[in-house]
């Protein structure tokens, strides 16, 4: 007999475990798949495979993630996360590699009523107009609080083996990772840095200045202290390890100016529009010496 098989989008937390514990339980064959991006990578995925002894398939998707986060159809969350449509692009990645590859049915670990903006029913019905999956993704944790899906319909699965867990509390997962033994689980936290308030104010305001915006100067600002002006990003190193990181960041076209004989920050400059030398030189000193705590009165600064 074929053996069933689907294709479960796997973040790495509680949630996406038990999915796939309870969708093998229930005799499917389950290949976890992972996006990674600018704004979150697959590492708590990985740890989660590793743990579960199934191999992760990870698909990047950075400049999609990116361009998409830029204006997104359905708007922001409580920060610049655009969950609806980072929902929708992922689910459609995914739906195109079910359709290419012949897997029965999509499954997520989205629990009902669990986060209000993007996983309310009205969300998850309206996601799956979107992209033409109507009844087609399983979700494991809450499937039985839904409407019926083509995989129970075409006698796949039974709902019988699934959960009707609902709402934000982790009791219910906790209790089930104990019946199903699944351990090391992460705490639940964020992952995507898009859900982090100052990233966020820094990336809206960076797309306003800077439209063409691309992957290297989301990275870019990912650690350290973060100034934009309209023809420039500025980052400046908080310690010794920021500052080296920043060293290493450098790119065509960045300054980086480092103190050489007084202790302070490493800071990058990265113009986009034709910014005068001496200019960038002049700010980028004036940064140095706005969080040095100690400047000599003579004191020298190498400019690469
Ligand atoms: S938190 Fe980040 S990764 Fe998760 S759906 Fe929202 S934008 Fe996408």
């Amino acid at each position: 007999m074929k053996k069933v098989k689907c294709l479960l989008l796997i973040s790495g937390g509680l949630d996406s475990m038990l999915s796939l514990k309870v969708l093998q339980n229930n005799g499917v064959s389950v290949q976890p798949i992972c996006f990674n991006s600018y704004f979150f990578n697959c590492k708590a995925a990985q740890k989660a495979c590793d743990n579960l002894n199934v191999p992760l398939r990870v698909v990047e998707i950075g400049d999609i993630h990116l361009e998409m986060t830029k204006s997104p159809k359905f708007g922001y969350g409580s920060a610049h996360n655009p969950c609806i449509d980072c929902h929708l692009m992922m689910l459609r990645e995914a739906k195109k590699i079910m359709e290419a590859e012949g897997y029965d049915f999509l499954a997520t670990g989205e629990v009902l009523g669990q986060r209000p903006m993007s996983q309310n029913a009205n969300s998850l019905m309206l996601i799956e107009k979107e992209l033409d999956l109507v009844d087609k993704i399983v979700r494991p944790l809450s499937l039985k609080l839904l409407p019926e899906t083509e995989a129970e319909k075409k006698g796949l699965i039974n709902r019988d083996g699934f959960y009707s867990i609902s709402g934000r509390g982790r009791k219910d997962q906790i209790k089930l990772a104990e019946e199903l033994g699944v351990k090391d689980y992460p705490t639940p936290a964020g992952g995507c840095i898009l859900t982090e308030k100052d990233y966020g104010n820094n990336l809206a305001e960076l797309f306003e200045f800077k439209p063409e915006a691309d992957g290297s100067d989301c990275v870019l600002m990912r650690f350290g202290r973060v100034q934009l002006s309209d023809d420039c990003l500025m980052v400046i190193g908080r310690n010794q390890l920021e500052s080296e990181w920043l060293e290493n960041s450098k790119k065509e076209g960045d300054m980086i100016l480092i103190p050489e004989d007084f202790s302070g920050p490493t800071v990058i400059m990265r113009p986009f529009r034709d910014v005068e030398e001496d200019v960038l030189i002049d700010r980028g000193i004036g940064l140095i010496l706005q969080y040095s705590k100690k400047v000599p009165e003579e004191f020298t600064v190498e400019i690469r």
